[in-house]
């Protein structure tokens, strides 16, 4: 087998290890926690203080109306009781009574509003807790997904371990050093010669370097530098 041949099949197995590695990564990401759920769920507590601070604020509007009525109601049995009977006492009450009525109109206003925006609080709480159960059950069956595939993982991860070892240990340190190097910059590193053409670049090979590359050379694209395989 040529070099070059052993570069590709070690390439194979470096994607896969990489496949791998972030597989059980991710898996371990999961087993430690979700940063959606997470988020969700910080999210459905902040809704429930907003509002449980909202059913207060209308508690005191309620209590607020309920006080400015009374007080317009004992001023009106003040008037129709006949208890009011100087002029400039009367309009005072009267005077009053209206400034209390604008009040409760404001309040009853504010009520309003406090009651839309609770009604739009409970419909996201409701929304976003329906997202939370729904990642939550998703999360579950990928952890268990996740559970029962690792030992697979695990084994496969060790096998293609020892296999880029050997082959590594086959290949001189010139050629694992061409290849550390064109992989850090061309993606893939090797690629087999199709037409006559590079597929990294598209540009033809050289007639001289398609023939070393048949005769097993390492040789490498003139033009992106990437290891050719004949
Ligand atoms: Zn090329």
């Amino acid at each position: 087998m040529s070099d070059s041949q052993r570069l590709f099949d070690l390439q194979v197995l470096d994607h896969r290890l990489e496949q791998l590695r972030s597989e059980l990564a991710l898996a371990d990401q999961r087993a430690a926690g979700d940063s959606e759920l997470k988020a969700l769920n910080r999210r459905v507590q902040e809704l429930r203080t907003a509002l449980s601070q909202m059913a207060s604020r209308l508690r005191q509007e309620e209590l607020e109306v309920a006080e400015l009525r009374e007080r317009a109601a004992s001023h009106e049995r003040a008037i129709y009781g006949g208890s009011v009977r100087h002029p400039a006492e009367l309009e005072r009450y009267q005077h009053e009574i209206r400034m209390l009525r604008e009040r409760i109109g404001a309040a009853e206003e504010r009520e309003l509003t406090a009651m839309e925006e609770q009604e739009g609080l409970e419909a996201d709480l409701r929304a976003v807790e329906g997202q939370a159960g729904a990642r939550s059950a998703d999360l579950g069956r990928l952890r268990a997904q996740d559970a029962g595939r690792r030992p697979g993982l695990d084994q496969e991860l060790r096998g293609a371990e020892a296999d880029r070892a050997g082959l590594a240990a086959q290949l001189g340190p010139a050629a694992l050093r061409l290849y550390a190097s064109t992989a850090a910059r061309r993606t893939p590193a090797v690629v087999r010669i199709g037409g006559g053409v590079c597929p990294g670049c598209r540009l033809p090979v050289a007639h001289r370097v398609l023939e070393e590359a048949r005769a097993g050379q390492l040789v490498t694209c003139e033009n992106c530098e990437r290891i050719l395989l004949p």
